[in-house]
């Protein structure tokens, strides 16, 4: 099948500075976690990007030299030519493909603590990066540069973009955003500097300009010279000639970089969460850029629609379709919309999963693609699997996200699948969830497996189907996933912050409680120790349903672990619309029926609310009964022709979705090979003796 004519546009070539996009899908820069511990990992995950189609694939930020340095946070460098070497590998798997490689070279700035090098970091003006989060709090206060210093990282620059047309780099970057060095110059906030960089947008543009300029005399002749830059509060600053300071910044610097990489400046709404940000959220702030160059721009929207890609193009917002989270859910995006396969594509969904990896400090996960980061070290590969080693029929107790993506991908195998589901409709959890405010995404986890699920011959789905031990003994499959899910408990949490005791009483519910359809009466206590999106989200929607709502924590946040997934802010202000009273650091003592009583976790002091009801957000655990039920009639399972009995997703461990959907895969993937949970591990480059380098 061929695409749609009407998608040609996206398939032209684009030529940046001396080289040329084979079509217009760019995988912008993002940070996947990966670095010089694991070049063959990273160059697996690139290049799969490549092999899915991608016209150009870029690393995430490259650090030039030691003074940029984001420990305890994995970043990747090209400090020397070990790290030369790593790259080279990402490149050529790129090359391999018929893309173009780019580099993201970076300089933190006063937004790096330098923890490991204990550089005093650099910055224009000793204004600090003051991010008040655990992670990216630091007490180091940043050095003014000097002349030299300011010669220094141009310098850096240089020697960094010639080791990566060393290392087979196409395109090399220049970094302005995001309160990196670049940006800090740009800003007036960080830039109070009264020599030639500072005071005039043009003498704040000077040192970028530098960089560009030295990058071009580097490199320029083979390599493309991009310039990432965040306009968001450039373009709320009003200019004396022009529309916004942004609109002076583009216009002072123009036709000088080969390409424009714009977005915005804080990560929340960079990478937006599709909670609360639609497909599209930059172009508000990023539509003007291509009036003021005539260079190839390039911008983000977590664009999964080839309608809206070609939109873009042809109302003259973007050149290049770039995309970060939309590459990493499916690598093979472009390839399905060239084959007509657009229907195929496994879409974002905006949870942010894939950034949480970045602040956890390991390779990239993502909800939807359970092959992510495991190309190399496990060989799975998103589009291909290995056949089928048995005619072992596989019986999926459970249509939620860990059974569909079990059945779909045993199904890919080969093998004859059942999947049976007591609810009328496949989905699990997701049934709920996804009527919750800012949700409706999430439901492409169901969606894009059911529709492939529906269009396989071997594939066998039954609802209304509550499977118990008789049945499944009697069915004739081999190999069973129990994939039945957990439950909310009414469990409360104690100060030495573990869950303990159930507040069974009337008037006390769970969101399984909402999910069956009860409704408590207002005024309503939400109390949420989980801390992930569930608790808020039903405070949002029960204030919404014009309930009184009050939200109350152990934490010091509202849903306090989205600040993984850049929701944190946003969870704060929806809560705040909604008239929602938080309640931080509180634990729940007592509840009368009229009177809940929260005691503050750490002086224990008393606060007493007036609330009819109380949903908890608490504990969830697996719904294993049907597999220890199961196992104990583990001495039949010969008989019935039963090879293996497993938990998998909530059922084995309960958890965030990306665990279910990882889960499932992994089960599917495996069940022939039993031992196959561990993976290859990856070493550095180290061709070079270690010291005599840097
Ligand atoms: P996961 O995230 O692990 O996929 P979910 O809770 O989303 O878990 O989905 C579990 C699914 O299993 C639900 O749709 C539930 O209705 C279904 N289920 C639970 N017990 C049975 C059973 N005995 N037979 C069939 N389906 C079941
Ligand atoms: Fe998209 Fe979520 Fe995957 Fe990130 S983790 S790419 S947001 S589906």
């Amino acid at each position: 099948m061929d695409s749609h004519s009407r998608y040609d546009i996206l398939f032209e070539p684009v030529k940046i500075g001396p080289v040329t996009a084979p079509n217009r899908f760019y995988q912008v820069p993002h940070a996947s976690g990966m670095t010089e511990a694991n070049p063959r990992v990273r160059a697996a995950f690139r290049g799969i990007k490549a092999e899915g189609g991608w016209g150009v694939v870029s690393t995430g930020a490259v650090s030039t030299h030691p003074s940029s340095d984001d420990s305890p946070l994995p970043y990747a460098r090209l400090w020397d030519d070990n790290d030369t070497r790593a790259h080279a590998m990402s490149c050529d798997a790129i090359h391999e493909h018929g893309a173009l490689a780019a580099v993201e070279l970076w300089h933190g700035g006063a937004a790096v603590m330098n923890r490991t090098s204990r550089i005093a970091p650099y910055s224009p003006s000793g204004i600090p990066w003051a991010a008040t989060h655990v992670g990216f709090m630091g007490q180091l206060r940043p050095r003014i540069m000097d002349r030299q210093d300011i010669r220094d990282v141009i310098d850096w620059q240089v020697a960094a973009a010639k080791r990566a047309q060393q290392a087979g780099f196409d395109i090399v970057y220049i970094y302005a955003g995001m309160g990196y060095l670049g940006y800090e110059f740009l800003l007036d906030e960080y830039n109070h500097r009264n020599d030639e960089y500072g005071g005039s947008v043009t003498n704040r543009v000077r040192f970028v300009r530098e960089l560009i300029e030295a990058t071009k005399d580097a490199v320029g002749e083979h390599c493309g010279v991009a310039l990432r830059i965040s306009l968001e509060e450039l373009r709320a600053k009003p200019s004396d000639n022009h529309a916004s300071e942004a609109h002076e910044v583009v216009s002072l610097l123009s036709d000088l970089p080969d390409l424009w990489d714009v977005k915005m400046d804080s990560s929340p709404t960079d990478c937006g969460a599709s909670r609360f940000r639609p497909e599209g959220a930059h172009e508000p702030i990023i539509d003007f850029v291509k009036q003021v160059t005539d260079k190839p721009v390039v911008g983000v929207g977590r664009f999964t629609s080839p309608d809206t890609m070609v939109s873009q193009i042809k109302r003259g917002v973007l050149d290049l379709i770039g995309a970060a989270r939309p590459s990493i859910a499916d690598p093979f995006l472009p390839k399905k919309i060239r084959e007509g396969r657009e229907s195929e594509i496994r879409e974002c969904i905006g949870c942010n999963i894939c950034i949480s990896s970045w602040h956890d400090g390991v390779p990239v996960r993502c909800t939807q693609n359970a092959t992510v980061g495991e190309e190399w070290r496990k060989d799975w590969h998103p589009e291909k699997f290995s056949p089928a080693d048995s005619n072992d029929r596989i019986l999926i107790v459970g249509g939620g996200p860990a059974g569909l993506e079990a059945g779909l991908i045993a199904a890919r195998r080969g093998y004859s699948v059942t999947i049976a589901e007591k609810n009328t409709a496949l989905g699990g959890r997701l049934l709920f969830e996804t009527q919750l405010p800012g949700l409706s995404t999430w439901g492409r986890v169901h969606d894009y497996r059911l529709h492939a699920l529906q269009q396989m011959a071997n594939v066998d789905l039954y609802l209304e189907s509550e499977l118990g031990v008789d049945d499944i003994l009697a069915l004739d499959h081999q190999r069973i996933a129990v994939a039945t899910g957990a439950r909310w408990t009414k469990a409360l949490y104690s100060s030495l912050e573990i869950p303990l005791g159930e507040l069974n009483q009337p008037g006390v519910y769970t969101p399984d409680d909402l999910a069956a359809g009860k409704v408590p009466e207002g005024p309503v206590l939400v109390y949420d120790f989980d801390n992930y999106y569930m608790g808020g989200a039903i405070a949002e929607s029960l204030a919404r349903q014009g309930l009184s709502v009050s939200y109350a924590t152990p934490a010091g946040h509202a849903s306090a672990w989205t600040i993984m997934t850049n929701e944190q802010p946003f969870v704060h202000q929806a809560l705040d619309k909604y008239k929602v009273d938080i309640h931080t650091q509180m634990l729940l003592g007592n509840f009368n029926g009229t009177r809940a009583t929260l005691n503050n976790i750490f002086t224990q002091q008393a606060k007493e609310l007036a609330v009819k009801s109380i949903v908890i957000a608490g504990l969830r655990l697996p719904n294993d009964t049907l597999y220890q039920n199961l196992l104990s009639r583990s001495e039949e399972f010969e008989s019935a022709g039963i090879k293996s009995v497993q938990r998998i997703g909530d059922a084995l461990a309960a958890g965030a979705l990306v665990h279910a959907v990882y889960s499932g895969h992994a089960f599917a993937r495996q069940l022939d090979r039993p031992d196959s949970e561990l993976y290859l591990r990856d070493i550095p480059v180290a061709e070079h003796a270690p010291g005599a380098v840097i």
